[in-house]
């Protein structure tokens, strides 16, 4: 079952970013999520599958 994921969503992910954090925005969802880290600014493109397995929490308000 696909991990239910929404734009806007706050991921933390199991390993952290070069700049020290581990926390990620959803920019764009599909079969290939944008992702912007929260504590660089820094964007990926990345395929979903790739992604739901480095996800440890998500959080959304
Ligand atoms: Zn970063």
């Amino acid at each position: 079952m696909p991990v239910d994921l929404r734009l806007n969503d706050i991921l933390e992910l199991k390993k952290q970013h070069p700049c020290g954090s581990k926390k990620w925005k959803v920019l764009r969802v599909g079969a290939d999520f944008r992702i912007q880290c929260e504590g660089c600014g820094h964007r990926v493109m990345i395929p979903r599958v790739k992604l739901e397995k480095k996800i440890k929490k998500i959080t959304r308000e």
